[in-house]
């Protein structure tokens, strides 16, 4: 089996997993409790903090420890909101192509009362800044954009941008699930106030992540209960899973460099091959985009199909995201980036690790070629593209 879906979750590291496996075992205790087990388990979780806060740029007193990514996503949201309310602030400012876990919950905000201003993104798959500060209000209270597409992968300018919302004094979070652990991500030099990340994303366990809040910044609770993380998000720490988390980080943070060459060496290698297939495009930027993002579009076939005929050829891959797949509209993304129906129904996502090799790749690079000719052989589509009764936008 060829994974080429990191994005939508990665494989546990083997180092996450013997940490994982170890607090199980020793760290079990409830973090509250003041019996020596307890302690032990709160120091853990502790230390787990500090080790985060330090591959990040941040202090440990500025990570909350959340169930996941979309957690995070809702709570900093939800705080600069809260925040901006009580000051007569309601507008925000976003972009259209953000996960459903920002663009759901500023939905959410809207039928409260909130404006929402969504940027452009280009046909790149970039924000620009100075259309973010155009968008600015004297009513603004956040600014959310994401660190990187978890379709596209292109790397948006938040330093760029959080630089401009600290000019307009406006609180700016980025959506960083995809970026952290796989890019240098630095809240200081990045200009960050709040930030959401997830564990799962970059090869530790499901259901653990952390927000990153700037100090001073005012946090408002989703979930009420107990007065864990500082009274700000209820429930018994996992702190297994945090630990195993911890590790997860820090192993991406170490390996960084020399990973990242490798496969952004696979992935331009993957550009390559798919471009030759005729009627293709590349989706987003070719070089401001994540390591191991690939996604095409393929005129005349659906990307279902696609997705099904790889998976007999042992190819697991993705077609929008794992999070839009099972619904019939197209990717919100592609549409964004001005993609039309018809050929945004036609995509391919790839999103690769290291665990790739070159041969691997060029096994992907074939079976995909060999399943689109395949498709376009009984596309009706297709059919009428060849014919002339349609033209190729592709
Ligand atoms: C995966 C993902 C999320 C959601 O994270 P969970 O931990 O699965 O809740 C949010 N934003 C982006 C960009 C993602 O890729």
């Amino acid at each position: 089996m060829i994974y080429c879906d990191n994005a939508a979750t990665t494989k546990m590291s083997e180092g996450a997993l013997k940490v994982l496996n170890e607090r199980l075992s020793d760290s079990w205790g409830n973090a509250s409790s003041l019996y020596l087990h307890g302690q032990k388990a709160k120091e853990a979780l502790e230390k787990a903090r500090e080790d985060i806060a330090g591959v990040i740029g941040a202090a440990p007193g500025e990570v909350y420890f959340t169930s996941g990514g979309s957690e995070a996503d809702n709570q900093a949201i939800r705080s600069a909101a809260e925040t901006g309310k009580k000051l007569g602030k309601t507008h925000i400012v976003s972009s259209a192509f953000e996960h459903h876990a920002v663009l759901h919950t500023l939905e959410r905000l809207k039928k409260e009362g909130f404006d929402v201003t969504l940027v452009d993104v280009h046909e790149n798959g970039l924000v620009v800044p100075e259309e973010v500060e155009r968008a600015i209000r004297d009513d603004t209270c956040l600014v959310t954009v994401m660190y990187a597409n978890n379709e596209i992968g292109t790397i948006q300018p938040v330093r760029e941008i959080g630089a401009i919302c600290r000019k307009r004094k406006v609180l700016f979070h980025t959506d960083a699930v995809q970026a952290v652990g796989h890019i240098p991500v630095d809240v200081s030099a990045d200009n960050i106030d709040l930030m959401s990340a997830s564990a799962h994303k970059f090869h530790g366990p499901k259901g653990t992540g952390f927000l990153y809040a700037r100090k001073g910044i005012r946090l408002t609770n989703i979930i009420e209960g107990g007065a864990q993380e500082k009274g700000k998000r209820a429930g018994t720490e996992d702190v297994p899973s945090v630990c195993a988390m911890a590790e997860a980080l820090k192993e991406s943070a170490a390996g960084m460099e020399k990973s990242g060459e490798y496969v952004r060496s696979i992935r331009d290698r993957l550009i390559e091959g798919l471009s030759r297939i005729p009627h293709s495009a590349l989706n987003g930027d070719a070089d401001r985009r994540l390591p191991g993002n690939v996604n095409f579009c393929f005129e005349g076939i659906e990307g279902e199909s696609l997705l099904l005929l790889l998976d007999d050829k042992g190819i697991q891959a993705s077609s929008g995201s794992a999070c839009t797949s099972g619904s019939l509209d197209p990717s919100h993304v592609l549409l964004a980036i001005g993609r039309v129906h018809d050929v945004a129904h036609g995509s391919l996502r790839l999103t690769v690790g290291d665990d790739i090799t070159e041969s691997d790749a060029d096994y992907v690079i074939r079976s995909v070629g060999e399943v689109v000719e395949l498709l376009r052989s009984f596309s009706p589509i297709w059919r009428d593209l060849m014919a002339g009764k349609k033209q190729f936008i592709l």
